[in-house]
């Protein structure tokens, strides 16, 4: 299971056209209908996905979106509905459900164009997180921001000492790299001797790069986590380790799921306040 930290606004497609209450309408999201059925599909959807908004449909939905704002279409047959999502490198996505299709998602996304252009706008003003590095920048590092301290040769952060980037470029692509060297060489025995304590076999470890989320889980025994939890204090990222575990139990965030948790990391509390409150500065 994904452990997204990130502000993903999503917006549900409704509900089964057959429920006879009108679509539950929640702030921040925006219900219509399903498709039809996949036996339904050689005829093309309704112009107009809601009966609600029938009324209003003298005219169909101009296809301003697609040529302005590339979607990025995905099917996924696990999903019950369309979700429509705007991700933090300002991409739009789209996953279209089981029987769905991508006529209807690019109709769903060029309805909701003013809600999309508002999340591309919010995106946009957020400050890029691609902030050059150079001496003296600060840096996360276990929890804290720290300053890159220059030396004859090399440099570090903490205790952490890495070569020297070259002087007269951005450091951050270098210092990144670096890292993420210590992730790839210190997070897997931790999770290897973490499984062995509880148990569970894994697949594999991986350390990735991502903007969106700590680690994951697969049903294979697959766990994936970012190298920046080298950035964050030991014990939260000791907590992720357990979290993504956890799920080798229970993939789901259930009570069962947080009952696992609690045995595998009592603290996990205080942790998940510490995400709360510092995720998204240091995933930025
Ligand atoms: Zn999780």
């Amino acid at each position: 299971m994904p452990h997204s930290w990130l502000q993903q606004l999503e917006l549900w497609l409704t509900e089964r056209p057959a429920a006879p209450s009108p679509p539950r309408s929640v702030p921040g999201t925006a219900p219509v209908p399903t498709p039809s059925p996949a036996s339904g599909n050689t005829s093309p959807p309704p112009a107009v996905p809601s009966s609600d908004d029938s009324q209003h449909a003298t005219a169909p939905p101009q296809p301003i979106l697609p040529a302005a704002i590339p979607l990025t279409l995905k099917k996924n047959s696990r999903a019950r509905r369309y979700i429509l999502r705007v991700s933090r490198d300002g991409i739009v996505h789209v996953t279209i459900p089981r029987g769905g299709t991508e006529a209807f998602a690019r109709r769903f996304a060029i309805e909701k164009e003013s809600w999309i252009r508002e999340q591309l706008l919010r995106v946009a003003q957020t400050p890029s997180h691609k902030a050059s590095w150079g001496p003296g920048s600060l840096v996360w590092f276990r929890g804290d921001r720290l300053p890159i301290v220059t030396h004859t040769d090399h440099a570090r952060i903490g205790d952490f000492v890495f070569p020297l980037p070259p002087r007269d470029k951005d450091w951050r692509p270098a210092v990144e790299r670096h890292l993420r060297s210590l992730a790839a060489a210190e997070l897997p025995p931790l999770v290897l001797g973490a499984a062995d304590l509880h148990h569970l076999t894994i697949e594999r470890v991986q350390v990735r790069d991502q903007r969106s989320r700590w680690g994951s889980c697969s049903r294979r025994g697959t766990i994936s986590l970012n190298w920046r939890l080298v950035q964050i204090p030991l014990f939260v990222r000791d907590y992720l380790i357990a979290h993504e575990l956890a799920h080798l139990r229970q993939m789901n965030h259930s009570r069962r799921f947080w009952a696992v948790v609690e045995q595998f990391f009592p603290a996990w509390r205080d942790a998940e306040r510490w995400l709360r409150e510092n995720s998204r500065r240091v995933l930025t």
